[in-house]
This record gives C-alpha cells, sequence and structure tokens, in this order.
C-alpha cells in the first residue's frame, strides 16, 4: 500500500528561522534596528515555564533581543496589565506575548485587548483577528501561519483546494480556516457538534486536525493522497508510565491513505515559535516603516 511522504516540521522551521536570522543581520546592518520580543509569564506552570524558554532562546539564535518578565501565580490583573503598558511604551520591545493559560484571577480576554496591536505577535487581539477576517494585514496566529506554510511549500498554489479544518478555537481552527479562505480554498470548518465528522473528512483534500482528542481521525477518514496536518498534541500512557506524545490523527492508519501527513512530534509544533519570530520581524519592519522583508527558508 503507498505511504504518505512525511512532512518534517522540524526541519523546515530550522530552514524558516535561519532565513529570519538573514533579514534580522540586514536589518541591523542596514538600519541599526534589533527586534525585541517579550515573553510575559505568570505563575510557575512547567510547560508553559519551558515555552517562555524555547521562545527565548530561538529568538536569540535568530539574532533578537529576548525579554522576559516573570509575575508570580497570585499576580493581580492590575499587576500584569500595568506590565503590559510599560512594554507597550518600551521602544526596544516590539513584539509582547503573554503565556496562556493565566491563573484564574485573570480574564485573558482584558489582557489580550490591552497588549498594542502593532505589537500583537501573537495575532490574537480582536482588531487582528478582525484584520484576519476581512483578509487585511493583521497578525496571523503562529500555529495556523506555520501550517499554512508548511502547505504552500508541499502543495504550492491552495487554490481551489477542499480544505476541512477539525477544530474551531481561537487560536487555531477559527484562524486556519481564515487564511485557507485567504488562499482561496474551500473551507469546511467541522466540531464537536458535526454530524457525520468522518464524512466531512473523507471530502478534504486538505485537512487540519485541532481538537486535542489522542488519535481521534483514523486512515479511513482520509481521502487517498490527502494532505494531513496534525496540529494535536495528546500525552498517552505508556507501560512505563512515561507516556508519549500522540497528535489527533492516527498515523499508523493515516499514514497508509494520505499523499502527506505531518508526524506529532516534529510536524506543526515546531512552525510555531518560527512563526512567532517571523511576526516579531514583521512588526519590527511596521513599526519603524521599513518594508517588510518577503522571508524565505533557507536553502
Ligand atoms: P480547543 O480545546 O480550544 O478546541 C478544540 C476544538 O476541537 C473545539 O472547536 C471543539 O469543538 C473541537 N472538538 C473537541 N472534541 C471534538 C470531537 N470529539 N469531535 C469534533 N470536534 C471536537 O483546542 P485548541 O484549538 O487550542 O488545540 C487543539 C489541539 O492542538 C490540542 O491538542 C493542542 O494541544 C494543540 N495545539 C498545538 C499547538 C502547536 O504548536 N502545535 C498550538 C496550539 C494547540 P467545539 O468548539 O464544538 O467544542
Amino acid at each position: 500500500m503507498a505511504t504518505a511522504t512525511i512532512i518534517d516540521g522540524k526541519q523546515f522551521a530550522a530552514r524558516l528561522r535561519a532565513g529570519i536570522a538573514t533579514h534580522v543581520a540586514q536589518l541591523k546592518a542596514e538600519h541599526d534596528i534589533t527586534p525585541g520580543l517579550a515573553v510575559v509569564l505568570v505563575g510557575d506552570d512547567p510547560a508553559s515555564q519551558i515555552y517562555v524558554r524555547n521562545k527565548g532562546l530561538q529568538a536569540r539564535e535568530t539574532g533578537m533581543n529576548s525579554f522576559e518578565r516573570r509575575l508570580p501565580a497570585t499576580a493581580t490583573q492590575a499587576e500584569l496589565l500595568a506590565r503590559i503598558a510599560e512594554l507597550n511604551r518600551d521602544p526596544t520591545v516590539n513584539g509582547i506575548l503573554v503565556q496562556l493559560p493565566l491563573p484564574k484571577q485573570i480574564d485573558p480576554e482584558r489582557v489580550i485587548e490591552a497588549i498594542a496591536v502593532n505589537k500583537d505577535v501573537d495575532g490574537f487581539h480582536p482588531l487582528n483577528v478582525g484584520l484576519l477576517a476581512v483578509g487585511g494585514t493583521g497578525m496571523a496566529p503562529c500555529t495556523p501561519l506555520g501550517c499554512l506554510m508548511l502547505l504552500k511549500e508541499r502543495i504550492g498554489n491552495l487554490a481551489g483546494q477542499r480544505a476541512v479544518v477539525l477544530g474551531r478555537s481561537n487560536i487555531v481552527g477559527k484562524p486556519m480556516a481564515a487564511l485557507l479562505l485567504r488562499e482561496h480554498c474551500t473551507v469546511t470548518i467541522a466540531h464537536s457538534r458535526t454530524r457525520d465528522l468522518a464524512e466531512e473528512c473523507r471530502r478534504a483534500d486538505i485537512l487540519v486536525a485541532a481538537v486535542g482528542k489522542a488519535q481521534m481521525v483514523q486512515g479511513d477518514w482520509i481521502k487517498p493522497g490527502a494532505t494531513v496536518l496534525d496540529v494535536g498534541i495528546n500525552r498517552i500512557p505508556t507501560p512505563d508510565g512515561k507516556g508519549r506524545l500522540v497528535g489527533d490523527v492516527d498515523f499508523a492508519s493515516a499514514v497508509e491513505v494520505a499523499g502527506a501527513i505531518t508526524p506529532v512530534p516534529g510536524g506543526v509544533g515546531p512552525m510555531t515559535i518560527a512563526c512567532l519570530l517571523l511576526n516579531t520581524l514583521t512588526a519590527t519592519c511596521r513599526q519603524h516603516g521599513v518594508p517588510t522583508p518577503e522571508v524565505r527558508p533557507a536553502a
């Protein structure tokens, strides 16, 4: 039986970061500007700490300045908003990201709305969400942007492709659908109330799974030859007690049917931070009135 091409997101993300680093160096040499990314962490959630550390590390590796702001888990909303206001005013900070989730005493919507729109490198501010919806030049959220780049690398022109996005969250599903629509795909968004999920998925030339349900999408849900992007990150138990990361797609059965598929880990995941850096570079150029470069992954 045919076996799908494995889309190597880890390698693509490394090439993209190298492409970004070239433009960061150019920005420094020609305009004496160094992009700055500030990441705010509230509390000490272990997974969030790892994400924040990796974001800082990769920002510095591409030549950007990285700023970390930590607040205790007991921080009030007013304290966090005051910290964001400082970062909004700071000219050396071009991108601001507040690591989610936040402790329950803090309203994430208020926090996201407080970030200056032109520094919102996560693309979660309502104005950026609206700009994406109307096809404008706002900041696109990092995970869907990474998915789009992988799809374009694999397929090229996406016009006319039938795309099914499984999941309708504000951070993945909805912006993914908006980006695919902007590329002239025919887009279906499926979710927990969709009547026949398998049938919807079987129609897809492009299937993006972002549901957070381990190995839910089976091989016989997939159209032969389809391109499958698996956004899900789920830990399942293993006999040794360590657990194992799997996606929302049952990789073993899907790889026999799909034309191309992302693995978990090493598929969509690494693209998220690379696209965060891309958004930071874009934000920096816009803030300084410098033309935004078209960043290509290094060869
Ligand atoms: P959410 O929980 O916010 O959204 C999940 C979506 O899936 C909802 O729209 C929900 O539908 C739908 N859904 C849930 N269960 C089912 C089901 N049984 N059948 C059909 N639809 C269902 O998740 P996120 O979008 O934030 O994340 C999705 C996955 O992607 C997670 O595993 C997460 O860890 C991962 N992720 C990975 C990232 C990366 O960098 N690779 C970044 C962000 C997320 P409804 O709206 O009807 O409830």
